[in-house]
């Protein structure tokens, strides 16, 4: 008796609840468990005994039940969950899941609200089943990272700000290891996915964390994390004024359906973090799988460098030409190419296609959510117009869109996405999204969603030098964090000295040409438009345009080798029996690299600021 008193004393004296229920991942390293504290729902995590998120807060308030008190969970089902699965677009061409698995119901009055977890290696990921039919008024669910953590993360902007009022897309500069519950600057919180670091006491090693939401889709808006505020980040819904404050901000659910799955990705190295699949390893594919698979590949694209002017036949073919030289799959003609005369129009796709180039157009998302101007616009803004343009671009035989300028996160302008990935994957047409909020496992769900801007891309270097000065930061940053989690097209690989036209105005490039090649590797996207303009054929070093030739956009598996958010990123990337190995600098750094998994060495490298490398070797045993 005397004993199990004092057992139970120094439990509490060490702060270690009983939990209800508990899992753990498949090598028992990670572990979820859940409790109903005074009849609140609450959730934690541990990995190897170390606490990653302290109690946190669950449940939502619908319009048929308070599911955040007076709550009590009903009978935990535990199972296993296995799937297999290939994923064309991504950093992983195919893809086996194993997690630990328990449903367990939320009960508050009669009324019932589903919960379900499941618990892998190093990712865990959780959801709520919707009874019924119901607007969800607030979601308390909340990450109460354990103290001492520091945050990688980029805020959300106020909307309605920008350029053309075109904010929130994802265009913000990150915080690095800044204290727990450092505010956002603009008040509003944070956008997913963010990245944190617990630091390890007396020699243990760092535990690193990222946290961000999957398989959003119309049933739900896209959700941030509000601001830390009593000892956690709390799920905050879209802010009133995006899309000139159309539509409502709560998400109306139908019966019967599930929440997206909020994810939470734990190890003692980034290398979970850089390999994760947890954005597809939850979701199901919705729309059915095209009838000859997509194609993707590499691009010139105009835009970049030669701007608004090149939007004319002959810039565009000049840029054909470039495609061709390369070797390239396809052109990305931007905004204004409705411009050119209809009949020219027509001249430059045949033209294209003798050349063997597909063409991918850009498209302003408008309607009336923004004042960008860009055309061609109201295209994509209802169901019938849709409709029309995909069937247009299919008879065109026009391989892609890209679609700028979205909306925000409300959950019309989620179903506006998802609407048109299914409208344009009946008519084999692929999708790129610019100006846009983070994809949320549709890389999976939709088998023709091939990009995602929502990051600062490389058009701000063009646009000003501190665009430029920022680019070694940013490139060590996303295979850590925005990149880890979703694919990002971001428009890499300059070899212009000056990113304008004629090469002598304009903003001077400070990185290296080994730089620039390094990011076609680190970036991951399946369709690339890559920023090199005609005349690097003759004027750049040999070397650099036979690597931009033979370079791949999807791989077979992604790899972690070295690397510290915003400081340096070494990446490995095989495309069947060849391992690219690349890195990039933001500081002068001097780090040992294993690349003994690709057949070569340990060995030391230096790589200074805004120099960069890339290596292939040939990958052993394949
Ligand atoms: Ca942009």
């Amino acid at each position: 008796m005397k004993k199990s008193f004092v057992l139970s004393l120094v439990m509490i004296a060490a702060g270690v609840a009983a939990a209800d229920v508990a899992v753990k991942g498949p090598d028992g390293r990670l572990e979820f468990r859940l409790r109903a504290e005074n009849g609140a729902p609450q959730w934690s995590a541990a990995y190897d005994g170390r606490s990653v998120a302290e109690w946190s807060p669950l449940g939502l308030v619908t319009e048929y039940g308070d599911f955040t008190k007076g709550v009590r969970l009903g009978e935990a089902k535990k199972g296993r969950f296995r799937d297999a699965y290939s994923l064309p677009q991504g950093k992983r061409s195919k893809v086996k899941v194993e997690m630990n698995t328990a449903v367990v119901p939320l009960l508050a009055d009669s009324a019932k609200l589903g919960f379900e977890v499941r618990v892998g290696k190093n990712d865990l990921a959780f959801r709520y089943f919707i009874d019924k039919a119901t607007t969800v008024r607030r979601e308390v669910t909340g990450f109460a990272f354990a103290s001492g953590a520091k945050m990688f993360a980029t805020q959300q902007s106020k909307p309605m700000t920008g350029f053309a009022k075109t904010k929130p897309s994802y265009e913000e500069t990150y915080v690095y290891d800044a204290e727990l519950g450092t505010k956002s600057g603009s008040g509003e919180g944070w956008t997913f996915p963010m990245l944190m670091r617990l630091p390890g006491a007396d020699g243990a090693k760092d535990l690193w964390a990222l946290v961000s939401e999957t398989g959003t889709d119309g049933n739900y808006c896209g959700c941030r994390l509000a601001d830390w505020e009593d000892g956690c980040f709390r799920i905050a819904f879209p802010m009133p004024g995006e899309a000139r404050g159309k539509g409502s901000v709560e998400p109306k659910c139908a019966a019967k359906t599930s929440t997206p799955w909020r994810t939470l990705t734990v190890g003692d190295s980034l290398a979970p973090i850089v390999e994760t699949t947890i954005a597809y390893d939850v979701v199901k594919p919705v729309v059915p799988a095209p009838k000859k698979p997509y194609e993707f590949g590499r691009g010139s694209w105009s835009w970049i460098v030669w701007d608004d002017a090149s939007m004319n036949a002959a810039d565009q073919r000049k840029f054909i030409d470039l495609a061709a030289a390369m070797g390239w799959e396809h052109i990305l003609i931007d905004a204004f190419w409705d411009r050119i005369p209809a009949e020219e129009f027509d001249a430059l796709l045949a033209y294209a296609k003798e050349r063997n180039v597909a063409v991918y157009l850009w498209y302003n998302s408008n309607g009336d959510w923004n004042d960008a101007p860009q055309t061609p616009k109201d295209r994509f803004n209802t169901r019938e117009s849709t409709e029309k343009e995909m069937a247009w671009l299919e008879s065109k035989g026009v391989r892609g869109v890209k679609v700028d300028f979205w909306g925000g996160d409300k959950q019309f302008v989620i179903a506006k996405y998802c609407e048109l990935f299914e409208i344009a994957n009946k008519h084999h047409i692929q999708v790129i999204v610019h100006g846009c909020t983070l994809p949320r496992g549709w890389e999976r769900m939709f088998p023709n969603f091939v990009g995602a801007e929502a990051l600062l891309a490389s058009e701000n270097a063009k646009f000003s030098g501190w665009g430029m000065g920022s680019t070694p930061q940013w490139a060590a940053t996303h295979p850590f964090c925005r990149n880890a989690f979703a694919i990002a097209e971001y428009g890499p690989v300059f070899l212009n000295k000056f990113l304008r036209a004629d090469n002598k105005s304009g903003v001077k490039r400070i990185t290296t040409d080994a730089f620039e090649l390094a990011t076609s590797v680190t970036y991951q996207n399946p369709v690339q438009n890559f920023a090199l303009t005609p005349n690097n054929l003759t004027d750049a070093p040999r070397e650099s345009i036979e690597f931009m030739k033979k370079v791949p956009t999807v791989w077979d598996e992604t790899r972690y080798v070295a690397g510290y958010p915003g400081k340096f990123a070494v990446i490995a990337r095989r495309s069947g029996k060849t391992w690219y190995v690349a890195g990039v600098a933001a500081e002068d750094v001097e780090v040992e690299i294993d690349l003994s998994f690709a057949g070569g060495t340990r060995e030391k490298i230096k790589i200074a600021r805004a120099d960069g490398f890339v290596r292939t070797l040939a990958a052993a045993g394949m």
